[in-house]
């Protein structure tokens, strides 16, 4: 049989790997979070620029950053202006859901980091239940026993 020293070992290894990866997940997410937020102020700014009047040399840098498919060219500036506030309206709809689903997986990532270290043998209760059967005058009676876990010597957690 394992000895709890090997055990604890391991059980410290697994949550280290384990914070490890959930510490690299939530800097990717922060990274996509800076992006999303870089880029909704961008198509902020571009509504801005359109709802105040833009020229159509402008409309068409704006176009081209946007990479959308929307001709700009005399007599269609009216219709240009329309069809590509329509498309920065679904950008910045879309990228504002991206952020709400980022921040929400930031969430549970968090909640994940909190429980990582909860020991795996008592699930964080710290003790263990275990039923004795005792016999006296002849009867058989089930008695249930608290012991401390070995594992985490019933803390709950294991310290790293
Ligand atoms: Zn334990």
């Amino acid at each position: 049989m394992e000895s709890t020293n090997n055990r604890l070992d391991k059980v410290k290894e697994e949550i280290r790997k384990r914070l490890e990866e959930l510490n690299n997940q939530e800097n990717l997410l922060k990274k996509k979070a800076k992006n999303a937020h870089k880029k909704l102020t961008k198509l902020k700014m571009f509504m801005k620029e359109i709802e105040e009047g833009v020229s159509q040399v402008r409309l068409r840098e704006i176009v081209k950053e946007l990479s959308i498919n929307v001709r700009v060219g005399f007599p269609f500036t009216t219709l240009a202006r329309f069809l590509v506030m329509k498309q920065l309206k679904n950008q910045i709809e879309e990228i504002e859901y991206r952020i709400k689903e980022i921040s929400e997986k930031l969430k549970i990532l968090e909640e994940e980091k909190k429980t990582a270290n909860i020991c795996p043998e008592c699930k964080g209760l710290g003790s263990r239940t275990e039923i004795r059967y005792v016999r006296e005058d002849g009867f058989v009676t089930p008695v249930t026993i608290h012991k401390e876990c070995s594992l985490c010597q019933g803390k709950g957690r294991i310290e790293l």
